[in-house]
């Protein structure tokens, strides 16, 4: 820990609440999620401490505490581990030292629409700003080779999209999916509104994997990312400017919407974060259809997202699963497309849906 970050957080106002729940959220696409799966989960608030399942080892029981007050100390009661809230996110999600405070600064401060601080200055002692940095866009066309490099593995990876999942070789080169074939990864590129490769998503190909299964490469800022939107972006000033887009979780389920014609964009999770709305607002988008994955998670993704964009003055509606499919059971565009009724489903406003907003 060093003198400075403890003096950065210090000055921040942090939700440490809302912060266990995306760390838990992001750590499942970290490197070190196999150190303990549970990591961040059974959250329960003691009053000066959260709660929650230590990530320093496997454990089911809340021992790992975090203090809500300034600078966020951190304090295990099974192993011992003391620190502070910037090394829980460097050992959660593997970064280096001093890239914690950072991704908190830059990734959970700057999301308040009245900046209380100038993180920028902080960052970088006033002298320069700080921007994310990209990936190159070499780190994904060195994927390019892959199918000389082992036409078998790559094989499996486009029988898998193509076979099992329905996907055009078309949609594959839209979006830029390539295959990974020394870690045996399918790739998502994710980029920045603008297009900017912000991160890579790998998945791994089929079930026998050790570890996570998907893995993330480059920045571990992502709170601004959707799936999908550089190309709705890219519209943005001409006359085929798009106004309205449905609203998924995954890129799969980007890239079944967009096969039948629908413009989405995915939030690459269960959250939809504020500076997600900000680049959708800047995209030119308007008018949102919700449509998470039909599970209990996928429902509470659905009121989450539709009471943040109303606020924001979006125009939302629901896209409705078919009534066959109750709640329970585990359905999302990837299966209505092969099903082939992707494109049959009825939106309803939400105004008419009953949501307590
Ligand atoms: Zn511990």
């Amino acid at each position: 820990m060093s003198k400075r970050s403890l003096e950065m957080l210090e000055n921040v106002q942090l939700d440490v609440w809302d912060i266990i729940d995306e760390l838990r959220f992001e750590y499942q696409h970290s490197s070190n999620f196999g150190i303990n799966p549970t990591a961040f989960s059974h959250k329960n608030d003691t009053g000066d401490w959260v709660m929650s399942c230590c990530p320093n080892h496997a454990e089911t029981r809340a021992s790992f505490g975090i203090s809500k007050e300034p600078p966020y100390h951190t304090n295990c009661f099974y192993c011992g581990y003391l620190g502070t809230l910037d090394k829980t996110v460097e050992i959660a999600f593997g970064l280096d030292d001093g890239e914690g405070i950072k991704l908190l600064l830059s990734d959970y401060i700057l999301e308040e629409t009245r900046a209380p601080i100038d993180v920028d200055g902080i960052i970088n002692d006033g002298r320069e700003r700080t921007t994310i940095p990209f990936l190159n866009e070499s780190e994904l066309s060195k994927f390019d080779n892959s199918p000389s490099k082992n036409k078998w593995t790559y094989d499996v990876a486009m029988s898998y999209l193509i076979n099992q999942r329905g996907m055009t070789p078309h949609t594959l080169n839209t979006y830029g999916i390539k295959v990974d074939v020394d870690n045996e990864c399918i790739v998502f590129p994710q980029r920045t509104r603008t297009g900017e490769l912000r991160f890579l998503q790998k998945r791994k190909i089929g079930s026998s994997y050790q570890g996570a299964k998907f893995i993330n490469e480059g920045s571990p800022i992502k709170k601004d990312i959707l799936f999908g939107l550089s190309f709705i972006n890219q519209l943005r000033t001409s006359k085929n400017r798009i106004k309205r887009v449905r609203m998924v979780e995954s890129p799969l389920d980007v890239m079944s919407n967009y096969q039948v014609g629908i413009a989405a964009v995915a939030t690459n999770g269960k959250i939809l974060f504020k500076n997600q709305i900000r680049e959708l607002q800047l995209a030119g988008v308007e008018i949102v259809d919700t449509f998470f994955d039909n599970d209990k998670a996928g429902w509470d993704a659905t009121v989450q997202a539709t009471n943040a964009l109303v606020r924001a003055g979006f125009i939302v509606n629901q896209t409705l699963y078919p009534p066959q499919f109750s709640r329970s059971a585990k359905v999302d565009s990837n299966d209505l497309l092969k099903l082939g009724w992707l494109d049959k489903l009825e939106s309803k406003p939400v105004s008419l849906l009953g949501y307590n907003l």
